[in-house]
């Protein structure tokens, strides 16, 4: 083998026919002419042992640059080729050493706790923010099962499910803090545990939601005070003629700012609320949408033709003022925005995938695409002028997507300009 211009095996070559010919003259010289053949061969089998063992000693001594032994032939070779792979796999080490340190930094440094664990949910590694937000101490809780230390059911449950999942938690040692716990199941033996203190975000929330709650609840005792008076008025058959129609306007002004009150206390209350699991029965859902159809067609100063496709067979579990409420929102919306004489369908069934579907359809003009995903906002209307007309609040749909998220169905939206829209949700 030549490399470099050298022929090692030549050189092992040439060692070879030297020995076997010191033997050849040894034997002529002396006349035994096989023992000096098997002397010089085992003299050089004896010499490849001693090179191999100074190999293996300098391997053993960990086969630094310095310690090579003094070869040549194919043992130079040999050699070299050891150095080389194992220079080679320090460099290779040395790179992947290097990305791991980059790594643990950026992730020792995010202000997120991360904890990584394997299938059993054994801590393998956790970052500094973990000892600030979950109390983990890696020196001392490497190995440990997850649910052993944060014993906080929603947590335990996470971990039970282990699929990509968020969660909020309030923590044990302070129901003050708030953290946002997502797990990530990377591969079959690791995931990752993120967690985010997310109390200031929470406590704004709750304030919010206060300051709705107290200011609408302050305002509904004035309120039905003025109304009460503008109703006196109203009856008054001494009230002046020019001031009929201001309080009749007043009176409307009044109704509407109640309903607007009324529709608010309702939305802080679902939200400040968890779904009562006392209050949950099975409910006839045709039965309900029955009646609704027939209150909300009752008052419909402009008839639709409203076509009912209900399967009296099909029940769920929920709580009824809230499924009515969902009810008499798509419903009565679907009357209120379209034409008269228009056809309005209302069905409850079972889809293809077996989900239970209540959905209003309607033959009016459409909602443009740029409203659809904004329509569950609070006060977000398409046509403003046209809602107050007709007396709407802006908070029926918020209100509807609320008790639907409570229910743990999902509300879809479908609408063509021109063509009408329905309103499903699919539980
Ligand atoms: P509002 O009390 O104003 O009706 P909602 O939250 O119920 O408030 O509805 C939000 C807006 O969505 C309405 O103002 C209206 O513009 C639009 N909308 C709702 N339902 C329909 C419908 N069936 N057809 C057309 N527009 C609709």
């Amino acid at each position: 083998m030549k490399n470099n211009g050298h022929d090692y095996w030549g050189v092992e070559r040439w060692r070879l026919i030297l020995i076997v010919m010191a033997g050849l003259l040894l034997g002529w010289m002396t006349g035994f002419w096989q023992t000096c053949i098997i002397l010089s061969l085992t003299s050089y089998i004896i010499w490849l042992l001693y090179k191999l063992n100074q190999l293996h000693n300098w391997l053993e001594k960990g086969g630094k640059a310095q310690d090579i032994p003094d070869n040549d032939g194919i043992w130079e070779r040999i050699t070299y080729h050891i150095q080389s792979t194992k220079k080679k796999s320090n460099v290779r080490k040395q790179r992947m050493s290097n990305l791991l340190k980059r790594f643990q930094g950026i992730i020792t440094s995010l202000p997120y706790a991360t904890v990584v664990l394997n299938a059993n949910n054994e801590i393998d590694w956790a970052n500094k923010a973990s000892m600030e937000l979950l109390g983990i101490q890696l020196r001392i809780d490497r190995g440990q099962r997850l649910e052993n230390l944060l014993r906080i059911p929603k947590i335990q449950k996470l971990l039970a499910m282990n699929e990509q999942k968020e969660i909020e938690v309030s923590m044990l040692y302070d129901k003050q803090t708030k953290l946002a716990i997502q797990l990530i199941p990377i591969q079959k033996n690791l995931k990752l545990l993120i967690a985010r203190d997310i109390s200031e975000r929470v406590s704004l929330q709750e304030m919010r939601k206060n300051f709705i709650a107290n200011a609408s609840h302050e305002l509904r005792t004035p309120l039905t005070v003025i109304a009460g008076y503008l109703e006196i008025m109203q009856a008054d058959e001494g009230l002046p003629e020019n001031l009929k129609a201001a309080v009749l306007a007043a009176s409307g002004q009044s109704a509407r700012m109640q309903s607007i009150i009324e529709d608010l206390l309702t939305l802080s209350r679902l939200e400040n609320s968890e779904l009562d699991a006392n209050k949950i029965d099975t409910i006839n859902m045709a039965k309900l949408i029955q009646t609704i159809t027939n209150n909300e067609t009752s008052i419909d100063k402009y008839p639709h033709i409203i076509k009912l496709d209900l399967d009296e067979n099909l029940s769920i579990k929920g709580i009824e003022s809230e499924l009515a409420s969902v009810c008499t929102n798509l419903i009565h919306n679907a009357i209120r925005y379209t034409p008269e004489n228009t056809e309005i369908i209302i069905s409850w069934n079972k889809n293809k995938e077996g989900n239970a579907v209540f959905s209003v359809e309607d033959k009016g003009s459409g909602i443009a695409e740029e409203h659809l995903s904004r329509l569950t906002e609070r006060f977000y209307r398409v046509d403003k002028g046209r809602s107050q007309d007709t007396g709407g609040t802006g908070l029926g749909l918020a209100i509807v997507q609320h008790i639907v998220n409570r229910h743990k169905g999902r509300l879809e939206i479908k609408s063509e300009i021109g063509k009408g829209s329905i309103f499903s949700v699919v539980f």
